[in-house]
């Protein structure tokens, strides 16, 4: 969901707004209102809130009596409000054509119903679930997360992945990332892409691109309803990617695969997981990137998960990581925005703001407003956001707070097929932890930046075994890591590269 507002005219003192929305959860009454709003329709088959709003916008002409009573009373509303706030009223309406808009502002007032106004926030629903949706795969990556090969025995079946998808569209989620594995094999995707669109969804898929460097395929994937999609690229030249990902010719077919969705008009996103194989090499991509028409360079944090807990040797220092965001925000320009699952990179682009600027600075999107006071927002929506903003689906159902989170009793959240799903979005024991920032440990429990950070919890608990432990790639939690190098020296662990990947850990422990 773009957040981005071109014209900010409608924007009210941001203090005021929190203390409104306050208001509304502190009264008993109001907030009985605010849920019947929310309340599941099931003759229109949405909440009221999306029925009303969408009779009153005339994007649907019929509903149920109550739905369209609701729909006078949101007209009177909004017409009062456009006035009192300056705004013309079919700005308004035109800003509420955009059907995702309606979904995100169900389940931005679903979360201020549910937990109330908090920092972090947390919304009704998380706004992005990632969808491993098989573990076959055509690669065979170094630092697979999933330590994906062949489909495993207990992957969902074809029914159980639409009425899991039901399950998710009447929870109220905005935004599904088909992943892997390698979710462009799978023999049922392009109906669960073309599903999941027709029911209001927005549709991404992260891939390595392999198959779809042919033209007619990658079309097919659009025309079925894909909006974004996500290529991983590994590095400058065929040599550094190929060696990664374990298959002659991947770079190639990566960079074709980009070329054909830029050429089809849909949101792409270059991907690339930064480790000491690649990092010499960040710069150069940022301009290779742009030049491909990418709309967004995102440089993932490399997490010891998966197949990447046996090259761990392999993750950058706090120093260097800090390094390489600062160089990539400095060139972060119109045409390309360049993004890390790094939430440190908030950090980053607070510190590097210059003082007439008005960026919300957050690690996945930094949108630009005139009216500073907005600028709050990075507090209440800023940091990781597992279990928050975002979850992970695996392919036999098991959900987790993040994709990077190991396969473990104790941080999985339940099952697609098993439990309510809003039930556990509500009142899950991993998840309150999750959301609490005032329980993080080492620097991060102290840190001023810990409602626009807080650490990456997957690699905490990776690195840890503990989701509140301090996260060790950064440089406020330096000790942390260098009692990490000693253990893994100590250890005498050897880690076992490709041939022609070769680390000196030594060299690295004596950074
Ligand atoms: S100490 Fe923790 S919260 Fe603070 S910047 Fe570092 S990772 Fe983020
Ligand atoms: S744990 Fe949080 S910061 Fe880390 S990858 Fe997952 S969502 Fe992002």
């Amino acid at each position: 969901m773009n957040i981005q507002s071109g014209n900010d005219s409608n924007s009210a003192d941001m203090g005021n707004m929190i203390a409104t929305f306050k208001q509304i959860t502190d009264n008993p009454l109001a907030k009985y209102f605010l849920l019947r709003t929310l309340s599941y329709c099931e003759e229109d088959k949405s909440t009221r809130l999306e029925s009303a709003l969408r009779l009153y916008l005339g994007t649907k002409t019929s509903g149920c009596y109550k739905c369209k009573l609701m729909s006078k009373m949101l007209a009177y509303i909004i017409k009062k409000g456009a006035k009192s706030f300056g705004t013309p009223e079919e700005y308004l309406k035109n800003t509420m054509q955009d059907d995702y808009w309606i979904k995100g502002l169900r389940s931005v007032l679903e979360g201020i119903a549910l937990f109330g106004v908090r920092k972090p926030f947390i919304p009704g629903a998380p706004f992005q679930i990632v969808w491993n949706i098989t573990k076959a795969c055509n690669m065979k990556c170094i630092h697979c997360y999933e330590a994906a090969g062949n489909r495993d025995t207990d992957e969902l079946s074809s029914k159980e992945v639409i009425q899991g998808l039901d399950t998710l569209s009447k929870a109220g989620v905005t935004s599904i990332a088909f992943s892997g594995g390698e979710p462009s094999i799978h023999p049922n995707i392009i109906d669960y892409i073309g599903y999941s669109h027709n029911k209001g969804i927005y549709v991404a898929m992260a891939t390595n691109g392999y198959i779809l460097a042919d033209k007619d395929r990658s079309k097919n994937f659009v025309d079925a309803g894909l909006e974004f999609v996500q290529i991983s690229l590994d590095g400058i030249c065929p040599d550094t990617h190929d060696s990664f990902r374990g298959v002659d010719g991947a770079w190639n077919k990566a960079v074709c695969s980009v070329e054909n969705f830029v050429d089809a008009g849909i949101f792409v996103e270059v991907a690339t997981t930064v480790t000491e194989h690649n990092k010499d090499e960040i710069t150069e991509m940022i301009d290779f990137v742009r030049d491909l028409g990418a709309r967004w360079f995102m440089l993932y944090n490399f997490i010891p998960a998966g197949k990447g807990s046996e090259i761990i040797d392999m993750d950058l220092s706090p120093v260097d990581r800090s390094n390489i965001l600062k160089t990539a925000y400095n060139q972060n320009n119109d045409k390309m925005q360049i993004l890390s699952t790094a939430p440190q990179y908030a950090v980053v682009a607070s510190s590097m703001l210059s003082e007439d600027s008005n960026m919300i600075p957050t690690h996945f999107y930094n949108p630009e407003y005139s009216n500073p006071l907005l600028m709050q927002l990075a507090e209440f929506i800023g940091g990781c956001g597992a279990g928050r903003f975002y979850m992970s689906i695996e392919p036999n159902g098991d959900m987790y707070p993040c994709v990077f989170f190991p396969h473990k009793e104790d941080v999985k959240l339940g099952n697609l097929k098993e439990k309510n799903f809003k039930e556990i979005w509500v009142d899950n024991d991993v998840l309150n932890v999750l959301r609490n920032k005032e329980i993080l440990e080492g620097h991060c429990g102290v840190c001023e930046s810990r409602n626009i950070c807080g650490g990456c919890r997957a690699r905490a608990y990776n690195y840890f075994d503990d989701i509140s432990a301090p996260d060790p790639g950064c440089i406020n939690n330096e000790e942390e890591w260098k009692k990490l190098k000693n253990k893994i020296s100590h250890e005498n662990i050897n880690f076992i590269h490709p041939e022609h990947i070769s680390i000196n850990l030594e060299a690295k422990n004596n950074d």
